[in-house]
């Protein structure tokens, strides 16, 4: 991929402009259609249908995602599917479940599939103990075949908090070979002020035991628009990360929505930066990872670059799935556990996301499935242009064209039209039938894909983080 102007973003020299213009609200794009178009309609009935179609008599290789809900405490600002509890007894239960939906969707999809990608994400993994751990990973094994290649991407998010040296050892022994620290920021009054303390210390040391084990990347997430968070913290927050030297960052603005999320009434209004700060913490992020070695991936994703997540994007090869970028090496996703998504090549679907709900399902021999939707043919071609723009930064005309036999400019009139302005104000810019995303247009990478996205333009009212 040619590279593109290396024009950062700078809130100071008329870019803070462009963030008003463009810096509308819109979905992440880790699917299309997006969450809110799943509607029930798609039953476990549809979900078996499609498995059985795409998934039994497939080769290719497959990915996992498992999602543990539990977490011991409560992130003030936290907007995941979790349930807070001191209760541990809560996992046994929990792992039960979790074993009959393995061996459910085991045999539907079979053994043959060679598992190259493996994610736990939540809520907090970290909240089952090592000896939980080991049997989930015993039930996986047993019900799929794991890879024992070196290419395989096993990877778990830790909470800090929970985890020991020790416990890393196991991990590795478990297979993992990617960690995902919860971070958020080191600053210790801000820290308070979501309810999330965790010393620079202990994070340094499960970097370098990490490290010491032989893990192959570790990433950091981190928020900003934080309370109590100013340019000053931030930066210092930032100075920290590049000492730690991350293989890959993810900063995450932080949406602020109390009437939706209840623990967000914990956090007073009056503390958060103003949407004006915000934009400046955005340059200075940018700025200084960009500095210190990281690729922009896009959007609030940083990797360094010779790590595999830059690496193919510069390759023109990264995609997108509901655990964020992804270098896919598998390409159908089965999702497990409560709340979780599985992508299938002309669906998705997900489980229910009430834990009472998962649990009676599971009780009833039914697959957990309480809704998804069939992708019809707009749907995957505007994927194929959204996902090309947010992974690879580029829109490719004459692809498009080739894989689905549209003429592009008369299917896309009104969306290459509204691209104007963007390549106007040097968002994007056009070269014999390619469009490339420029570094200023990677901080606006979701209003550049949301051109090209049906469902915003139909005017269906979803309440999305600003970009
Ligand atoms: S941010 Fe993570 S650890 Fe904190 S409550 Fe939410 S899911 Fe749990």
């Amino acid at each position: 991929m040619t590279s593109s102007p290396t024009k950062l973003f700078c809130p100071g020299s008329g870019d803070r402009k462009l963030i008003e213009k463009y810096g509308v609200p819109g979905p992440r794009y880790t699917s299309y259609p997006t969450v809110p178009q799943f509607d029930s309609n798609y039953t476990h009935s549809s979900y078996r249908a499609d498995s059985e179609k795409y998934l039994q008599n497939n080769i290719a290789p497959l990915s996992l995602y498992l999602h543990i809900p539990f977490c011991q405490n409560i992130c003030y600002y936290c907007a995941c599917n979790k349930i807070v509890t001191t209760d541990y007894s809560v996992s046994r239960q929990y792992l039960d479940y979790l074993s009959k939906e393995i061996r459910m969707q085991s045999a539907l999809v079979g053994k043959h599939r060679n598992v190259m990608q493996l994610h736990l994400g939540g809520g907090s993994p970290t909240f089952l103990d090592g000896a939980e751990l080991t049997e989930l990973m015993h039930m996986l094994a047993t019900n799929f075949s794991l890879s024992d290649s070196q290419l395989r991407e096993y990877s778990i998010e830790i909470d800090p908090r929970t985890v020991t040296q020790d416990s890393v050892a196991l991990l590795k022994g478990l297979g993992f070979n990617r960690l995902s620290l919860g971070v958020q920021d080191f600053d210790e009054r801000v820290q308070q002020a979501i309810n999330r303390r965790q010393r620079f210390g202990l994070v340094q040391k499960l970097t370098e035991t990490a490290r010491l084990h032989g893990f192959k990347s570790i990433s950091f997430d981190l928020i900003y628009g934080l309370p109590l968070q100013t340019l000053k913290t931030l930066e210092t927050s930032i100075e920290k990360i590049i000492q730690l030297s991350p293989d890959r960052v993810a900063f995450y603005n932080y949406a602020h929505f109390p009437t939706r999320f209840t623990s967000q009434r914990a956090i007073a209004r009056h503390d958060l930066p103003s949407a004006e700060q915000k934009v400046d913490m955005l340059g200075l992020i940018t700025t200084r990872l960009v500095d210190a070695g990281y690729q922009h991936i896009g959007m609030d994703h940083f990797a360094k670059v010779n790590d595999d997540l830059a690496l193919a994007q510069r390759q023109g090869r990264l995609q997108r799935n509901f655990q964020g970028y992804s270098t896919c090496l598998a390409p159908d996703l089965i999702g497990i556990g409560v709340s979780a998504i599985s992508s299938l090549p002309e669906s998705y679907a997900q489980n229910e996301t009430v834990l009472d709900d998962y649990y009676s399902r599971l009780d009833q021999n039914e697959l957990p499935v309480a809704k998804g939707v069939l992708l019809s043919l707009d749907d995957r071609i505007r994927w194929a242009v959204i996902s090309g723009i947010i992974c690879n930064l580029e829109l490719n005309m004459g692809i498009i064209e080739g894989r689905y036999t549209i003429v592009f400019s008369d299917y896309f009139t009104q969306e290459l039209l509204a691209l104007k302005p963007m390549e106007n104000d040097g968002l994007v810019n056009w070269d014999n039938g390619t469009m490339r995303v420029s570094e200023l247009g990677r901080v606006m990478l979701v209003s550049i894909c949301r051109v090209f996205d049906r469902y915003l333009h139909n005017n269906t009212v979803i309440k999305f983080s600003s970009v």
